[in-house]
């Protein structure tokens, strides 16, 4: 960019590229010339918004003129209760994203620490990271996506200030069994905060053996990532939580914006949290068609890699940017993984509605046949 105000930007920036989401509904619309759309792309909820969220959405439209209350107390007791966690250890955010940049923002010192993760892995982590100009240091994933804690733990030294895991992962859907995680923990310096993203824990089953939520308040360096997006459907609205040390806590209050979670999302959050029905619906439909998924797309020579999330991970038995395409002209969108994750034969897809799914599933069988 060559106009004046833009020479003086800082060369961190200069880097970047903008982040990639999924296609639109309305993009795919438009360049397909179709009339409706079936999203598999985000890993947002199939069920929509929960009609109780809807409802307190509709009572509190009124408030809109006022600022929340700072720190949004009401939304951290009903969090507290849910997830059976202290209310002084938690932080929300706008969108567990705005969480991570805290965490960063609080922890490493630009010119000194480093940050260490798997690579591939969350975008943001890398983002927020060159952003504050803090080394940024990854290590690959094994073939299988399982995780190398040896190779993760040799690009730690004593001025590592975070090391991130995702799990289950995105994008495979791998989860390590939670003992490997308090493993790891033990042989990180005392300094290093271990930041544990469970974005899509809400989805695994046999929680006991994957999550550290419940056990993070044993140590004093974990925190765990949850957000509101995923199993409870607030994508849009931007709502996401840390749990960590009431003292690492504390920090993150004082340098957050005051008014980082917005009124609509506070309440939307406690509501959703109140809607047991929608809540279990969600993790049945979820269950049921990562099972019904996994089991039609081996049929069809995918190479599917076992999930606990909201979301599939397959290797296509032809090119996927080809498979892509097709779906897309057949209205129907999935994730490509080859821009973000460079993985050119791997594809991320949704679990939908049990329609969805079969709309894929036939949608799939034509293309490939008719190749
Ligand atoms: C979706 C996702 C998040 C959550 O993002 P929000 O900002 O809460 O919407 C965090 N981590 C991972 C790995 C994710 O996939």
């Amino acid at each position: 960019m060559s106009s004046k105000v833009c020479e003086a930007i800082r060369a961190e920036v200069k880097s970047f590229s903008p982040y990639t989401a999924g296609k639109s509904i309305d993009e795919v619309k438009e360049a397909y010339g179709l009339d409706s759309i079936i999203k598999l792309a985000s890993n947002e909820n199939p069920l929509g918004t929960s009609p109780r969220v809807q409802d307190a959405i509709k009572l509190y439209a009124d408030h809109a003129f006022r600022y929340a209350q700072v720190g949004t107390p009401h939304l951290i007791e009903a969090i507290a209760q849910y997830f059976h966690i202290p209310e002084d250890s938690i932080v929300t955010g706008n969108g567990s994203d705005e969480v991570i940049d805290m965490l960063i923002r609080v922890k490493a010192t630009p010119g000194k620490n480093n940050i260490v993760a798997f690579d591939p892995c969350f975008s943001m982590y890398k983002v927020q990271s060159r952003l504050c100009g803090i080394e940024f240091r990854q290590t690959p994933l094994r073939d299988d996506f399982t995780f190398d804690w040896d190779n993760l733990l040799n690009l730690v030294d004593e001025n590592t200030s975070i090391v991130f895991i995702t799990t289950p992962d995105n994008p495979s859907g791998y989860a390590p069994p939670v003992e490997e995680i308090i493993s790891l923990h033990s042989k990180l310096p005392k300094e290093c905060l271990l930041v544990v993203d469970e974005a899509y824990m809400d989805f695994a089953e046999n929680l006991d053996s994957y999550s550290m939520l419940p056990r993070f308040t044993e140590y004093e360096n974990i925190c765990v990532l949850r957000t509101f997006s995923k199993c409870f459907g607030l994508a849009g609205l931007r709502l996401g939580f840390g749990a960590m040390h009431p003292d690492l806590a504390e920090y993150l209050r004082r340098i957050r914006a005051p008014f980082n979670v917005n009124i609509l999302a506070e309440q939307a959050g406690i509501a959703v949290l109140k809607d047991t029905p929608f809540i279990e619906e969600t993790l049945r439909v979820t269950r049921e068609g990562r099972e019904y998924l996994t089991k039609e797309l081996t049929a069809l020579d995918f190479n599917v890699y076992p999930s606990l999330a909201n979301f599939i991970m397959v290797e296509a038995p032809v090119d996927g940017s080809y498979l892509n395409e097709e779906l897309l002209k057949r209205g129907l969108i999935i994730r490509p993984l080859v821009k973000g994750y460079n993985l050119s034969k791997h594809l991320r897809i949704s679990i939908g509605t049990a329609r969805e799914n079969q709309v894929l599933i036939s949608a799939l069988k034509e293309i490939l046949n008719a190749e």
